[in-house]
């Protein structure tokens, strides 16, 4: 038996190996991308992720290969002059780096772990990008933020990763203009493609900017995606499986709220022990979707062997947190079952050691 925990590439939905399987005998997986078989596909996809994860009819949808690809995507065809980075973490802090090699102006805002981030200095925003689930240490983005943000800001564009929490959480998009993920986390599905939803004034504002330098320019590959096309030949078989994945998954609303209860759950249960704590201190400022715990660095080289002897497999710390924190994803294709079995073993662990 096999728990695994990671938090990307991470579980993947067992009835995935049926998807590939069916793929492969309706021959789809060797149909050209201007095809109509392929369009088909493409449009029912867009068709089912709007409707099972609540996607405002006139946000577009445009498939790529990664959420790395995304940072640049949006550097190139969605800033003019310059952008503004809010992250307390790894992930945020490489999406600005990213975008200062093609855009050395774009500034970087950090905040601290246990804060919202701070709107005091900025002043002619065109791009806001934050990390909407920062994956390297368990914070989110709060919805009241969020809210303020789209008041203060409501010219400017704003921009999130939700490469964590898209199709876990249930997104309130009108907040933001452009939200993208990859699929190797809350999907539950293999690497190897990255979604972007992207608002009605997103695409005016690309449209102006009008920037075609690139095979990624957004409005070459908006220009494909409205025609159900792809710009280039896209990972066919992950578009299959995301669209027979939505097909049969439940609204986001149900799964969100599983995911809540699994979150309360844990964290009840975790305050009981004594050598692990949250790394986040407050309850709206903590992911839904990824835990980050912190123990002594013995502890923590302990209990990763512990885990691995009876099958557990856990995020390691990131970057800076990686000796004395170990990461926990709350994704959907992961069965409640499991954390009942986590939460037993870390109980016994703590006693233990
Ligand atoms: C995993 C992750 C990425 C990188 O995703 P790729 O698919 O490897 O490009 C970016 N941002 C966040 C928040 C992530 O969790």
């Amino acid at each position: 038996m096999q728990y695994n925990f990671y938090p990307g590439p991470s579980k993947i939905y067992p009835q995935v190996a049926g998807y590939f399987q069916e793929a492969m005998e309706l021959g789809i997986l060797e149909r050209n991308h201007r095809s109509k078989a392929f369009q088909e596909l493409f449009s029912t996809t867009k068709g089912l992720l709007k409707s099972k994860l609540n996607i405002p009819l006139d946000y577009e949808i445009v498939m790529v290969s990664s959420a790395t690809e995304c940072w640049e995507i949006i550097s190139q065809s969605f800033i003019q002059n310059k952008s503004q980075h809010f992250f307390n973490g790894a992930f945020g802090e490489k999406w600005c780096n990213y975008t200062q090699k093609i855009l050395p102006k774009a500034e970087a805002i950090s905040f601290g772990l246990n804060e919202n981030p701070s709107l005091q200095s900025v002043e002619n925003a065109e791009l806001l990008a934050f990390t909407h689930n920062e994956t390297s240490n368990g914070s989110a983005i709060s919805e009241q933020f969020q809210k303020q943000l789209r008041t203060k800001f409501s010219n400017s564009l704003i921009a999130y990763d939700a490469t964590s929490s898209m199709a876990g959480y249930e997104l309130d998009w009108e907040m933001g203009d452009i939200w993208y993920a990859s699929v190797q986390k809350c999907f539950g599905l293999p690497a190897g493609m990255a979604l972007m939803v992207v608002s009605p004034k997103a695409i005016m504002r690309a449209k102006e900017i009008d920037e075609s330098d690139h095979y990624n320019s957004f409005n070459f590959i908006l220009k494909n995606a409205l025609d159900n096309q792809t710009h280039h030949t896209p990972n066919i078989a992950n578009i299959f499986m995301l669209n027979r994945l939505m097909r049969n998954v439940e609204n986001i609303s149900a799964i969100h709220q599983n995911l809540k209860k699994r979150k309360e759950q844990f964290f009840n249960e975790l305050s009981k022990l004594e050598k692990l704590s949250s790394i986040i201190q407050f309850n709206e400022l903590q992911s839904d979707t990824v835990f980050c715990l912190r123990g002594e660095k013995d502890i923590i080289r302990k209990l990763k062997e512990e885990a691995e002897k009876e099958g557990f497999i856990l995020g390691n710390g990131y970057g800076g947190w990686k000796e004395n924190t170990i990461r926990i994803a709350n994704f959907p294709a992961i069965p409640n079952q499991h954390y009942i079995d986590l939460i037993n073993f870390l109980l016994r662990f703590d006693k233990m050691n």
